[in-house]
């Protein structure tokens, strides 16, 4: 029972906030790589939204970052 998808214990409501929504981010800076190092694998992938609870206008937001932060050499794109 390690395993679950969508579905929580504990019935309907409280789903959780994402992260960024609960902090009324509107913009997240490409250079804010601590940040942005959570919501990647330490193979440097982005982390999916089941795993991280962004919701979707967020998980938006955190994928440009990561691509600008990669393309200015700030994140990798492979870690191995
Ligand atoms: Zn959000």
């Amino acid at each position: 029972m390690a395993y679950d998808k969508n579905r929580r214990p504990g019935g309907k409501g409280r789903r959780k906030v994402c992260a960024f929504c609960a902090d009324k981010v509107d913009y997240i800076d490409y250079k804010d790589t601590a940040k942005l190092r959570r919501y990647v694998s330490e193979r440097a992938k982005i982390l999916p939204r089941r795993v991280t609870g962004t919701c979707a206008k967020h998980q938006r937001m955190v994928t440009t970052a990561v691509k600008r932060a990669r393309y200015m050499s700030l994140m990798p794109y492979m870690n191995d």
